[in-house]
């Protein structure tokens, strides 16, 4: 059987660290501070926003929540970035995306001041995860995978990991942040020839396709970790990940579960984005 990598488990060792360092900024008359700005009600940014405001609380980071309606104009959202951008009690902002079709998705990026960017959407906080250096802020998400090896000593250094996705949220950051904590690392996608032989190969099999199962024993071996970052409704209603979990689980050394595996570290990444912010300012 298979060691679960449990996110909470991670994410509850983060947040113990986190809440001394907010004590400590807040002793130094620094009151930790993300805004949320949400434009419309999208179940999943209501779902990562509960989320979001439960680890901000037990972190002790106040947050303030910008609702827009869903028929809001234009400018009246680069307004809202705008006075976000020049609040000094603002540290971060979580600006969910996409945006409703009505609104230019890519100036509201792009107004977005990088130091404010909490899950790494601006061109400044990737340019940051590309050149290696500590400027910016990577996706939550992306940063949560690293963390939760990091969690669980899965060695890192020299390993060959194959990450299947090219996304900006996850498959490039993650094969940046693998690459710079010295792993060998192959990204795959959807023209990629003989995935699952691919797969194999890796040390580490960060799953982010997408595809509900579309991971199984054939792209497994005995001794690999599984990262599955995908979280889908399956047709039983339960949630579930690209890979087949009943599957695999047999066959590897360690594997997230879906629920409770990457995702669940995601908002402790996010705190300690605004705590950073919070000691830059
Ligand atoms: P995305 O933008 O749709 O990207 C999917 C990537 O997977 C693309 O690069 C695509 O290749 C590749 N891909 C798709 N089908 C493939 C196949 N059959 N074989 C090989 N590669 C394939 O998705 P994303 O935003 O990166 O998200 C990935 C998953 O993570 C989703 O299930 C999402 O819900 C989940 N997610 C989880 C969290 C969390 O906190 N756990 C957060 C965000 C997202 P091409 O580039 O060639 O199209």
């Amino acid at each position: 059987m298979a060691m679960l990598l449990k996110g909470a488990d991670a994410a509850k060792a983060l947040t113990e660290q986190l809440r001394e360092q907010a004590e400590e900024l807040k002793k130094n008359g620094t009151e930790p501070c993300l805004a949320i700005l949400r434009v419309g009600a999208r179940e999943d940014d209501l779902s990562y926003e509960r989320g979001a405001l439960k680890r901000c609380e037990k972190v002790g980071i106040t947050v303030r929540q910008v609702v827009l309606p869903e028929d809001a104009g234009q400018q009246e959202l680069m307004d809202n970035i705008r006075s976000l951008n020049e609040d000094e009690r603002v540290h971060g902002v979580l600006m969910f995306r996409p945006l409703p079709k009505h609104l230019d998705d890519e100036a509201a990026r792009r107004a977005l001041d990088p130091r404010k960017d909490m899950d790494g959407i601006t061109d400044g906080s990737l340019a940051a995860v590309y050149a290696g250096t500590d400027g910016g802020y990577p996706p939550c998400t992306a940063a949560a995978c690293v963390a939760l090896l990091k969690h669980y000593n899965v060695p890192i250094k020299g390993k060959r990991v194959v990450v299947i996705g090219r996304s900006l949220v996850i498959g490039k950051p993650v094969s940046l942040l693998l690459l710079a904590e010295h792993a060998t690392v192959t990204i795959c996608h959807s023209r990629s020839e003989n995935l699952p032989a691919i797969c194999r190969e890796a040390d580490i099999l960060v799953v982010a396709a997408g595809k509900a199962g579309m991971v199984g024993a054939e792209s497994v071996r005995a001794g690999q970790i599984v990262l599955d970052v995908g979280i889908h409704v399956g047709a039983d209603g339960n949630l579930c990940g690209d890979t087949r979990f009943a599957e695999v689980e047999p066959i590897v050394e360690a594997i997230t579960p879906v629920p409770g595996g990457v995702g669940a570290v995601t908002t402790a990444i996010l705190a300690s984005h605004v705590i950073e912010a919070a000691k830059r300012s």
